[in-house]
């Protein structure tokens, strides 16, 4: 989300397929040295009240260079390297078991086999996407169109939880928590129908996304070429044209993040009235939708602008526009050249990183994405203690208590809202390692070397798993990520968290470190996810996860005069002189960070029990706290990256997330910063939420 916290330190594109993109993004972690804070990567050089996160990374940053295939690496990149390994190996341990057929061991076996066998997909060549580009060659008119743009409908977007609203089909669905009843499973439909990251990339005036969009151009034209077509620098304008206005029509990631703006319900017939131009019968044919009798429509101006354009958009273009977005999801496991070709536009054009991450990497990114759950129980199994897990509740439970006494003691809060923000503590869950069910992948059916085949199945698998359960009683316990990611989440419309096992690892969480850096690290990032259930957004959801505001108009002017302040503090932010952070798109964000540190150093404060803390180095408990937060956003970027990141992510860049310790008072007292130095904010200019 604003909630992700994978998205927290790394831009993650994470359209389903969009595979070469996420492996030029995940990277490489500091190393750890001991137990707590690191102090080789400090540099003391710096004053900490002049550029924290340098006084906490400054000699990481100096010794560490960007890997070739890397955009950007991080703390994060390290843990996801480290996560990669350990998936791989056991997926390695699967594959020599000769486990039977049908079993989960040989599913697993045969989908990560199949995509490692690059001579296999080498010699099948065109074959396995060939009738499907046949399919779409046949189309013969704007009826039959439709229902081919519904068959391609898939479950790939996430609104609220792990916040992805791209996807390069037409339209996308998510399915959730309905926003008026939290009981049972909505259909969510999201706007689509681009191939780059946002809209930003197709209506930006600036010199680097005009650089990009020439190069997209000559991508998508060579892209119809090795794939036979002719004339393919006009059909590559054509279809770019198309997604042009398409982009044009949709809402800024801003915009989407609203939402009030998102809560509209359309039923069937509304579509063809409000959004006149598609077929939309045909369309819900097409998607297997027919009897689904209602919508959220999460962008009802994009869905009449993009479905005006299939009415005037002639049906030639709207077929190439068909047959390259294929082209380009399946690229992957398409040959050679097809990968190379997107990885050269998608990886090294918009990310910056000149080499592509190895393919046993991309291929544990897809048995991830396919058998998740199944990798995931071996996973657990092996890398998270009973011991561990204990450890990490005891520090939510540290961490929960503080936000109970901090909103006790606000004197800004209505006392019926306090009420609904302790009935909404009461009712969180804190699913901390894995979940407490599992996907049934039985109805997934994965063949030995078929790997086109078995990605094409398994998108469908899981299309057709969201679909059977619209409708159905929610689970408010169920996850939405695998215990091998790394990467925490918050579940507004279940009023529920998820911290997966590989995410509670050094330098995070590490049960033989002292308290002061777990808390420090793991737990302000426990504290930045439940700070998401009372935030702007979190205030439009009530304990029960329903859409019912809680707040008075009082609260909510108090909480947007804070929220305005620190909005200010980061449009000053520059990163290069030529681009600021967006306060606003990263508001959200900003506010869950300083509220999390809060929290957390609350928490830890009661842990200590009114015994002194141990010191590491010379560093006070104190200190350590606030370096282990600041060692949570080492970070290395390409510039390219990096202003993808400002662009498109909702998070700021690991930089300002260190620095925000400039409005916690203890941060002021721990290292005796003063009144000149850079981060310096007078008391009155500190930003306090909680
Ligand atoms: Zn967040």
């Amino acid at each position: 989300m604003p909630q992700s916290l994978r998205s927290a330190l790394t831009v993650i594109a994470t359209a389903l397929f969009a595979l070469s993109q996420l492996f030029a993004q995940a990277q490489q972690a500091p190393k750890q040295e001991n137990h707590g804070i690191s102090v080789a990567n400090m540099d003391r050089s710096v004053k900490p009240g002049d550029n924290f996160f340098l006084y906490c990374n400054g000699d990481w940053i100096k010794r560490t260079e960007l890997p070739p295939d890397r955009a950007r690496i991080s703390v994060f990149s390290g843990l996801a390297d480290l996560s990669d390994k350990r998936t791989a190996a056991l997926i390695e341990e699967t594959a020599k078991s000769n486990a039977p057929e049908g079993s989960s061991a040989r599913k697993i076996a045969d989908l990560y086999n199949s995509y490692m066998n690059e001579a296999a997909i080498e010699s099948r060549g065109m074959a396995p996407i060939e009738p499907h580009l046949k399919a779409i060659a046949a189309i013969q008119n704007k009826k039959e169109l439709a229902a081919a743009l519904g068959e391609t409908l898939r479950a790939d977007v996430d609104a609220l939880n792990n916040t992805n609203f791209h996807t390069s089909h037409l339209f996308g669905l998510w399915v959730a928590p309905g926003f008026n009843d939290s009981d049972h499973y909505a259909a969510y439909l999201l706007q689509g129908g681009v191939q780059l990251p946002d809209r930003e990339y197709y209506v930006s005036d600036s010199e680097h996304m005009r650089d990009v969009r020439a190069k997209y151009q000559t991508h998508v034209s060579a892209m119809l070429k090795l794939a036979g077509f002719t004339d393919t620098d006009a059909r590559a304008q054509r279809i770019i044209a198309l997604e042009h206005a398409i982009a044009e029509k949709h809402l800024s990631l801003a915009e989407n993040d609203d939402i009030h703006k998102a809560n509209n319900t359309w039923t069937q017939a509304d579509f063809a009235a409000k959004a006149p131009g598609l077929d939309w019968p045909e369309y819900f044919r097409g998607a297997g939708l027919s009897k689904q009798a209602s919508f959220f429509v999460w962008q009802p101006t994009a869905f009449a602008g993009e479905s005006a354009l299939v009415a005037s958009i002639p049906l030639d273009t709207w077929k190439d526009w068909l047959a390259y977005h294929l082209i380009e999801e399946y690229a992957p496991v398409l040959p050679k050249s097809f990968a190379e070709e997107r990885y050269a536009f998608f990886g090294k054009t918009l990310t910056g990183a000149p080499q592509q991450r190895p393919r046993w990497q991309r291929g544990v990114v897809i048995v991830n994405r396919l058998l998740g759950d199944d990798v995931g129980q071996l996973y657990a199994k092996r890398y998270f203690s009973p011991e561990a897990k204990a450890q990490v509740e005891a520090m939510v439970a540290n961490i929960i208590a503080a936000f109970r006494k901090r909103i006790d003691a606000l004197s800004w809060m209505d006392p019926s809202t306090k009420a609904e923000a302790q009935a909404k503590l009461t009712t969180l869950y804190v699913g901390i390692g894995y979940p407490e069910t599992w996907i049934d992948y039985s109805a997934y059916a994965v063949k030995a070397d078929d790997a086109f085949g078995n990605i094409w199945r398994g998108s469908l698998f899981e299309y057709h798993r969201q679909v059977s359960r619209l409708g159905a009683s929610v689970n408010r316990k169920e996850w939405s990520m695998d215990p091998q990611t790394v990467n925490a989440v918050n579940l507004p419309l279940q009023n529920a968290l998820n911290f997966p096992a590989a995410v509670l690892q050094p330098p995070f969480f590490d049960p033989l470190a002292p308290a002061a850096a777990n808390y420090g690290a793991i737990g302000s990032v426990i504290g930045h996810e439940i700070s998401h259930t009372f935030d702007t957004e979190g205030s439009a959801f009530d304990s029960k996860g329903r859409v019912r505001n809680w707040w008075t108009p009082a609260d909510l002017a108090h909480f947007e005069a804070a929220a305005a302040k620190l909005a200010a503090q980061y449009d000053n932010y520059k990163p290069f002189p030529d681009l600021s952070l967006n306060g606003k798109q990263t508001l959200a964000e900003n506010i869950a960070d300083v509220a999390g540190i809060a929290a957390s150093y609350d928490g830890y404060r009661a842990s200590l029990a009114g015994k002194p803390a141990p010191t590491q180095d010379g560093f006070s408990g104190d200190q350590q706290f606030f370096i282990a937060f600041g060692q949570n956003y080492a970070s290395k970027n390409r510039e390219a990256a990096l202003r993808q990141q400002v662009a498109v992510d909702s998070h700021s860049p690991g930089e300002y997330r260190a620095d925000t310790v400039r409005n916690i008072d203890a941060w002021y007292a721990a290292f005796d910063v003063k009144p000149g130095e850079t981060l310096y904010l007078a008391p009155p200019a500190r930003v306090r939420i909680w």
